[in-house]
């Protein structure tokens, strides 16, 4: 079996649909992974934004907006008025949601989940219907009785042993060899919705892979392949042919939007190979990413934003990185924000931070355990590997940084964000 993966901005429009068609056409034995078509996941978040806030009329509004988006690409599809009854019904499950929810800020990640799952289930019910519209035979398979996860909302995790047994099942005596699951979903054990972190659908992807043991995934995506840089953001980013599995986690880790870093992992441990392969073209090789390739030489750019930095110090001076270390991360654990740098010194912890809805509440905690906090909003992460003296006094020597790590093969960055571009 074959995985191919195709992201929201590749079935943005009907054009894409009708292209993702091309691509699959003729081919058994896939799984095709969808994610929310375009900007959806965004704008269910703002619905989910207005749940909290208890504004229901705006977030019936944003709601109309995607129905009348959906059908924007529905009814040239099929040509004609196409109203999808399974489409309808999703969108009313989501109203409803929006209109019984007793929203409380302990359920925040729970709530999430339940609001902004729908756009895999929307796109993917179109996307096979579609297919099966213009001849392709195929099975529409619902992520949520298929991969058991974690109950860590909104970052869930997939138990590949668990969902082993309910993802084969689900693919037997189906009579059909081409299956449609949405990216990014899954379920708990009980049965709760969960997601598995923003862009996840590559690791759904992989880890449908992995169960299946593929013998590739690919990644369709509206660039040439893997860059080494983004090219909104740096001019001259060229494609990079070949990596391997260690260099593209770091990439990934340190914020290239790639692929999402928790993809590799399933790929590696069966040794899958993984293509990230242009949409637009399906005889350009694209990217090739697996355990043989040599390490990258070319130097890679990557500028992660919505961070926070914060410097925090022990109010008695304590040293921070050998007395109170495991408080802090423990902390940073509770309320679930991920670090992306550390900078320490005797007494100063400094820490590049997601800018996370729980920071101020972290913030709160550290204070009341005794630490100071200086804070910095809006900064972002940029990152070189394998920097050049010209990209060092392009992109390093000239800025105000607030923090600054040099090391033989790459450097860091802390900035205020939009000193760049
Ligand atoms: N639709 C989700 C997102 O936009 C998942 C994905 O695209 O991979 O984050
Ligand atoms: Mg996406």
């Amino acid at each position: 079996m074959k995985v191919y993966k195709f992201g929201g901005a590749s079935v943005r429009n009907a054009e894409g649909v009708r292209n993702l068609q091309h691509i699959v056409e003729g081919e058994e034995n896939l799984f095709i992974v969808v994610s929310a078509m375009g900007k959806t996941t965004n704008a269910l978040e703002r619905v989910f934004t207005h749940l909290q806030k208890a504004e229901k009329a705006e977030a019936h509004a944003e709601i109309d907006a995607l129905v009348a988006y959906h059908y924007d690409i529905i009814n040239p599809l099929w040509g004609e008025e196409h109203p999808i009854e399974e489409v309808d019904a999703l969108f009313a499950e989501l109203r409803e949601i929006v209109d019984k929810t007793v929203y409380r800020s302990q359920d925040a990640e729970l709530w999430y989940d339940r609001v902004v799952a729908y756009g895999e289930l929307i796109s993917t019910t179109i996307i096979s219907k579609y297919l099966k519209h213009s001849g392709i035979r195929n099975r529409w398979i619902d992520m949520r009785e298929c991969f058991v996860t974690s109950a860590r909302h909104k970052d869930a995790n997939v138990d590949i042993k668990a969902s082993k047994l309910k993802l084969r099942a689900a693919l037997e005596n189906t009579g059909v060899t081409v299956f449609v699951g949405q990216g990014f979903i899954g379920a708990t054990p009980d049965g709760e919705v969960t997601t598995l972190g923003r862009e996840g659908s590559d690791y759904s992807a992989a880890v449908v892979a992995n169960i299946m043991q593929a013998e590739s995934m690919s990644v369709w995506k509206d660039v040439d392949g893997v860059l080494n840089a983004d090219p909104k953001l740096f001019k001259d980013a060229v494609k990079i042919d070949s990596l391997n599995y260690l260099d593209t986690i770091e990439l990934a880790y340190s914020g290239a939007q790639i692929i999402h870093p928790k993809t590799i992992k399933p790929l590696q441990n069966k040794n899958i190979p993984l293509y990230v392969r242009p949409f637009g073209d399906k005889t350009k090789p694209g990217t090739v990413i697996n355990g043989e390739a040599e390490r990258v030489k070319l130097p890679i750019m990557i500028y992660k934003r919505q961070q926070v930095f914060l410097i925090i110090r022990a109010k008695d001076f304590s040293f921070v990185m050998e007395e109170k270390f495991g408080e802090v991360f423990s902390l940073l654990e509770r309320y679930r924000i991920k670090t992306h740098l550390i900078h320490n010194s005797a007494v100063d912890l400094g820490l590049c931070v997601d800018a996370s809805w729980h920071i101020e509440e972290l913030q709160k905690a550290l204070e009341e355990e005794d630490f100071e906090v200086e804070r910095y909003d809006d900064v972002a992460l940029l990152t070189i590997r394998n920097y050049t003296d010209e990209l060092y006094s392009k992109y390093i020597k000239r800025h105000n940084h607030i923090v600054r790590q040099v090391n033989p093969e790459s450097v860091r960055v802390v900035m205020h964000d939009g000193e760049l571009v």
